[in-house]
């Protein structure tokens, strides 16, 4: 495959930013039904509509050889994709990648956590919504939080060095679980982060009534809790607080607001080709017939990239209120 980059280019936006980090989905499937993410019955797209492992491969390099230094690896469940972990390898120890991320919900954590460390992924997010195995039961659907919880422990084991709890709490269903979780990250000398529900998808319920604001769970919070606001910042919608005399960092993405926009360093493709400038809004780019059409050259791709950053839009618009805002398409296939 030709690869004839001169000179390493960084992705510009119109605004100047620099997108440096990219969220790739690898597949839309998933073993979890969570109700804030997917109906019960879904159709998934056809498997040959879905970038394979090699596309996925060679989408990431020639980001990286953009100057793109973090790429997260999500889903659907990215770890129920047939062969996943060759990708983990193959892209894990790129020249120029900085951090090779992965969310999961931890059900095949327990098989893979050596495999991962072992291919260069350094953090791991981690799903959990409730420390309670038939409440967790109920809001994924079909978990089983027990496998959650020993793959937890397998990510510790095999040395992972930053390990987050990311939780969607819904009002009269886990809201009263904040204190606990904490606790629990606490306890396992991990990170917590309270993800605000997002209107991605229709699903069953309405959303404006279960979505908790994250200054409510702050507030919540600081009933039981000393919380030290941290300037730590990933350029992105999540702002972190400290527990003093613990090595437990709470985060809140908040991503109804719109404080983090002018900071956006990132952009996503879904699992079928499609680069998000914005979670948020439409505005996208088909990377797939690119990639399909021109199978020995990056030029084109590489010249698509650099173009979708005139089309990155300046914010997004997300309003539970106004249902023509919503975002059609489920977060699974975006990739959270
Ligand atoms: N399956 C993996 C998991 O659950 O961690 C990775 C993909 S999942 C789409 C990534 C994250 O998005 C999860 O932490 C999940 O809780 C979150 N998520 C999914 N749908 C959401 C929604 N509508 N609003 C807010 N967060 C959502
Ligand atoms: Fe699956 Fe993750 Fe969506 Fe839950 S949040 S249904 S685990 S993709």
């Amino acid at each position: 495959m030709k690869s004839n980059v001169d000179n390493i280019s960084s992705l510009i936006d119109r605004f100047g930013r620099k997108v440096d980090y990219i969220r790739l989905s690898i597949t839309d499937r998933c073993d979890f039904r969570c109700v804030y993410c997917m109906n019960e019955q879904m159709t998934f797209l056809p498997r040959d509509e879905v970038l394979s492992l090699e596309e996925c491969a060679r989408l990431v390099k020639v980001f990286v050889e953009l100057g793109v230094s973090k790429v997260r690896i999500t889903g659907g469940e990215p770890l129920v994709r047939k062969n996943a972990l060759w990708l983990y390898n193959e892209i894990g120890h790129l020249p120029g990648l900085r951090e090779l991320v992965t969310t999961t919900n931890g059900s095949q954590l327990e098989l893979h956590a050596d495999a991962l460390y072992a291919a260069g992924v350094s953090r791991i997010n981690i799903s959990v919504d409730s420390l309670d195995a038939e409440r967790f039961k109920r809001i994924t659907r079909t978990g089983d939080l027990n496998k959650v919880l020993r793959g937890l422990a397998a990510a510790k084991k095999a040395g992972f060095s930053g390990i987050k709890l990311n939780t969607v709490l819904m009002r009269g269903i886990n809201d009263d679980e904040a204190d606990q979780l904490v606790q629990f990250a606490i306890e396992q000398e991990i990170d917590i982060s309270f993800i605000e529900e997002m209107p991605m998808g229709k699903v069953d319920h309405s959303r404006d009534s279960t979505c908790v604001s994250n200054d409510e769970t702050l507030a919540g919070l600081q009933k039981s809790y000393t919380l030290i606001p941290s300037a730590e910042n990933s350029g992105g919608p999540a702002r972190y607080w400290r527990i003093p005399n613990s090595k437990t960092k709470v985060g809140f993405i908040s991503p109804h607001s719109h404080n983090f926009c002018e900071a956006c360093n990132r952009v996503r493709i879904t699992c079928n080709g499609q680069l998000y400038l914005c979670l948020g809004q439409e505005d996208k780019v088909d990377l797939m017939p690119i990639l399909r059409e021109n199978p020995d050259d990056d030029a084109p791709l590489r010249a698509a990239i650099m173009q979708s950053m005139q089309i990155k839009p300046k914010g997004h618009d997300f309003d539970l209120q106004r249902a023509s805002t919503s975002v059609v398409r489920f977060m699974s296939v975006t990739g959270g």
